[in-house]
């Protein structure tokens, strides 16, 4: 099964992209949205699609060896939570 960048989006997941060098270990959130833009919602979203996209700008200055980026996927706890919850109401003993 594939994923596309318009099922990410759909999904209201993030996707985190983070440099793979233990000196560097730099993340930053990727804009789906402009991602989108430039790749199209039917582009995949899943590591093999997006790895050779990125690459490190400060290890490249640095001169560090090259290391492959990787993904972190944070799927969207608070919508999940808000689904699990709708129709549960806690009971109040309080006076
Ligand atoms: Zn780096």
């Amino acid at each position: 099964m594939t994923k596309t960048l318009a099922d990410t989006l759909a999904a209201r997941e993030c996707l985190y992209v983070n440099c793979g060098h233990a000196m560097c270990c730099k993340s930053i959130k990727l804009d789906i949205h402009a991602l989108i833009d430039r790749l199209g919602p039917d582009h995949g979203s899943m590591h093999w699609d997006l790895v050779g996209l990125f690459g490190c700008s400060d290890c490249k200055a640095a001169g560090r060896d090259h290391r492959p980026v990787f993904f972190t996927c944070i799927p969207d706890y608070e919508g999940q939570q808000r689904k699990r919850n709708r129709e549960w109401e806690p009971t109040f003993d309080g006076e």
